[in-house]
């Protein structure tokens, strides 16, 4: 074991696009082990959109990072000594952790790994830890999709996106998917199986929904809020879904939003608009890694992981998923 550890703190709440000033990494010492802790040593490091969010102040779903403290992430580590019952050194473990080469956990707070048939370590942690269960239970738990019916799913694309539209697929509906480039959308359509895409940033929304939604939209999983949230709102099937996943376009948001400004349709159309939170669901991982490695295991689901390495790139690589420039699933490589 090296002599140090790396641990990145945050030293300010953001303003606006999250700068280099926010976060510094610090040496400090390899902690030890107390009764009934675990030492676990940083493989990979998920970097989520929501990184963005506990940084901040902002009423959220778990408490903001405190200012000093290391940044909180969700990890995929292997046990380096063990204090505690039931771990042993060696073991893969995932769960909520921090930005550190070395952290203790208590048993509870990350759960043990087990191998995936036909993935590598970095797939399993990318599709099952956050993301997937994200896509499953927030589509057919919150969205409810009859065979039949048109998903549509912005950030689609993306880790959670990409998921939520093959799944739609499955499911037997339309998938159509919103994203911010050309290259995007033919990757959605020719190798992902949408039925169609739209670039959001080239195309005029409202036609561009019309063209690809013809008989409108029961489900709109929104990933982004803000103005397509409003273009997809004025589509909306009577008793449509809007299973409320992300508002990445308000995240680095310097003031309040303006909109939705669609939001009398919620009444004329009787459409069901619900926020959910995965964690939520934890009791009900299982079911969801389940089903989502049965279907890759078929070929009916495909899943990208954007691996960057060295946990000192990490707020450099953080940035992209704001710029559109991340291609599947981003995380930090570490050890
Ligand atoms: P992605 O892999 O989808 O990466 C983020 C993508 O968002 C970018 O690639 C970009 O794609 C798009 N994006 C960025 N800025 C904007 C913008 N201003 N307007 C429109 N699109 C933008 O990330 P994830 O799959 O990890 O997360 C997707 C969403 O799901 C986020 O909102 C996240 O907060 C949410 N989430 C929610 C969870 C929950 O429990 N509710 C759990 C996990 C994620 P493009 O090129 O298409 O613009």
């Amino acid at each position: 074991m090296p002599e140090t550890n790396r641990v990145w703190r945050l030293r300010k709440r953001p303003v606006g696009v999250i700068g280099d000033d926010v976060l510094s990494l610090e040496k400090e010492a390899i902690p030890q082990p107390g009764a009934g802790e675990i030492l676990v040593r940083l493989n990979y490091l998920s970097l989520d959109p929501t990184n963005r969010i506990w940084m901040s102040d902002m009423d959220q779903y778990l408490p903001p990072v405190a200012l000093g403290a290391p940044m909180r992430g969700v990890i995929c580590a292997t046990v380096v000594q063990s204090r505690a019952a039931g771990f042993a050194p060696g073991d893969v473990v995932s769960g909520l952790g921090m930005w550190a080469d070395y952290q203790l956990a208590a048993p509870g707070a990350l759960a043990r790994m087990s191998p995936v048939e036909g993935a590598s370590l970095a797939e399993a942690f990318g599709l099952f830890a956050v993301v997937g269960p994200t896509a499953y239970f927030g589509l057919l738990d919150v969205g409810k999709p009859k065979a039949g019916e048109t998903v549509a799913v912005s950030a689609a694309a993306g880790a959670v996106g990409s998921l939520v539209g093959q799944i739609a697929r499955i499911k037997g509906c339309r998938a159509v998917g919103l994203t911010g480039s050309d290259a995007k959308c033919r990757w959605l359509t020719e190798e992902l199986g949408f039925d169609a895409a739209i670039n959001y940033k080239r195309e005029d929304l409202s036609a561009a929904l019309q063209r690809a939604c013809p008989k409108g939209i029961d489900v709109y999983f929104d990933n982004v809020g803000g103005a397509i949230l409003d273009a997809c709102l004025q589509h909306m099937n009577l008793n449509g879904r809007i299973p409320t996943c992300g508002l990445i376009s308000q995240y680095n948001a310097t003031s309040a939003p303006a909109g939705p400004k669609g939001y009398g349709i919620i009444l004329m159309k009787r459409l069901t608009v619900q926020g959910f939170i995965v964690l939520d669901y934890a009791p009900r991982f299982r079911e969801a890694i389940g089903a989502l490695g049965q279907w890759m295991r078929q070929g009916q689901l495909q899943f990208r992981v954007d691996v960057h390495e060295g946990l000192e790139n990490a707020v450099t690589a953080l940035r992209l998923l704001f710029t559109g420039e991340n291609r599947g699933k981003l995380m930090i490589h570490v050890a």
